[in-house]
């Protein structure tokens, strides 16, 4: 390999690693909104239960069924997700602010916080 195919390589090798980290972080994003939205939908079958126990009258499984086949599909979309991070692999969370970046990064282009050494990051 001559020296610009290995120039050549090595580029399109941090390209690809900065779109993975960029792809990590909208996966992530994207896990916090179905997140919250399963959240919203404990708290709607809280208020039934709320309510219906104020009212005295029995809270039927077909009140909050919705509400459950929800969260079971935010839950598993979570997980594909997840899985999908994993798999795009080799990047670490910012101890500071939770960004995904880069093993190698030497400061969070989120936060701004600097790392003395990779050892400051979390898997
Ligand atoms: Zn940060």
């Amino acid at each position: 390999m001559s020296f610009f195919d290995k120039f050549k390589a090595g580029v399109s090798e941090a390209g690809n690693k900065a779109k993975s980290v960029v792809e990590i972080n909208r996966l992530k994003l994207q896990n916090n909104g179905k997140q919250n939205e399963i959240d919203k939908q404990y708290q709607a079958m809280g208020r039934l239960l709320f309510e219906t126990t104020l009212q005295g009258v029995p809270l039927e499984k077909a009140d909050y069924a919705v509400h459950m086949e929800r969260v079971l599909v935010l839950q598993s979309e979570i997980d594909a997700n997840l899985q999908q991070i994993a798999e795009l692999g080799d990047a670490k969370q910012c101890r500071n602010c939770g960004t995904t970046v880069d093993s190698d990064a030497r400061f969070c282009p989120n936060c701004g916080a600097t790392f003395d050494s990779a050892a400051q990051f979390r898997e």
